[in-house]
């Protein structure tokens, strides 16, 4: 715990928005992404008390899940809006193809990093040599001067930095020496950290970031607190370092931190904008590419070109999108 450094300040007390505030665990939730043998991922953001940290604002991790059984990561043609997208694997390997013309194989230890700006189209299948699927998916809000920036992609394979005991990729921003060279929109880290058993790091942050650890394996103390495999650890801003303490199995975990967004964003499916009109209106643009006729076309190659683009090479169904909600989209901030 931080003892303040003030001869009035009684021990271990929390300061809310102070450099004391301690780290808060969020716990996964379960969600099935669909299908008859569909894959189930861990969602720890958003949730109801917390949407963001810096601008990432979603954060899904999955396996190790034997494809065999699963079946593997099928996910057909659909949009997005206002967001980047970054694919981190630990095992195994996707195929990716976007309406931008991109065609890339995600694989462990790369950042395979989307921009979806002002509107993108992709899919996302595991290759037929993956027999354990292993990762993460972490969506990144653009700010509001960017959102409807022209769609894109950037490859980028980290090499890793390393210390005693400790090993790191970092993907986006600069951490512990490696700065990655893909520019974001806002200020941001993103690195995947390798611990030994019982390795303590003392790893040098912006204090004007938060930052989450995904843990996912092993068990960590993040700042004093413990963080078990599955778990974001969310650190507030305030700190000039994060001290890692891996207990007794090696820890990998992912370290995503920012500037905080600052601005209330709308999020459904699988699109951002600012208001519920905003995402009615994605919704309905994509709804339109698909339909031909009154029917979804059952071949990716028959959606009309749009907002979205065309996935390039893609013949799977294109996934609709489902319907609004009855309320109004709430503001996420
Ligand atoms: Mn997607």
């Amino acid at each position: 715990m931080t003892r303040l450094d003030h001869p009035d300040a009684p021990d271990e007390e929390v300061v809310a928005g102070s450099a004391s505030a301690q780290p808060e665990v969020m716990t996964p939730r379960e969600v099935p992404l669909g299908g008859p043998r569909a894959m189930t991922v861990r969602r720890t953001l958003p949730q109801r008390s917390r949407s963001l940290i810096g601008a990432w604002c979603f954060v899904d991790h999955y396996g190790p899940d034997d494809v065999a059984e699963t079946g593997g990561m099928s996910v057909a043609p659909h949009p997005h809006t206002g967001l980047q997208t970054v694919s981190w694997l630990f095992t195994g390997e996707i195929e990716h193809r976007d309406s931008a013309g991109h065609h890339a194989m995600v694989r462990p230890g790369e950042l395979n990093l989307m921009t979806a700006g002002r509107g993108i189209s992709h899919s996302e299948v595991s290759t037929a040599d993956t027999t354990t699927l292993h990762g993460a998916q972490l969506w990144v809000a653009l700010p509001e001067a960017h959102r409807d920036t022209d769609p894109g992609f950037r490859h980028h394979a980290p090499d890793p930095v390393a210390g005693e005991g400790w090993e790191a990729r970092v993907f986006l921003g600069s951490l512990l020496g490696d700065t990655s060279p893909v520019p974001t929109y806002s200020p941001l880290v993103g690195a995947e950290l390798l611990l030994q058993p019982g390795t303590v790091l003392d790893v040098p942050v912006d204090p004007t970031h938060e930052h989450g650890l995904l843990v996912d394996r092993g068990a960590v103390e993040v700042v004093g607190t413990p963080g078990a495999a599955g778990e974001l650890v969310h650190v507030p801003t305030g700190r000039s370092s994060i001290t890692l303490r891996a207990g007794d199995e090696p820890v990998r975990a992912l370290l995503l931190g920012g500037e905080p967004l600052g601005e209330a964003i709308v999020m459904f499916w699988n699109f951002v904008g600012r208001s519920h009109e905003d995402v009615a209106a994605y919704r309905a643009a994509w709804q339109e590419q698909i339909t031909r006729d009154g029917e979804v076309v059952d071949d990716s190659s028959e959606v009309a070109d749009g907002r979205f683009g065309v996935v390039t090479g893609d013949h799977l169904p294109p996934i609709p999108a489902p319907s609004l909600p009855n309320a109004r989209l709430r503001e996420r901030r």
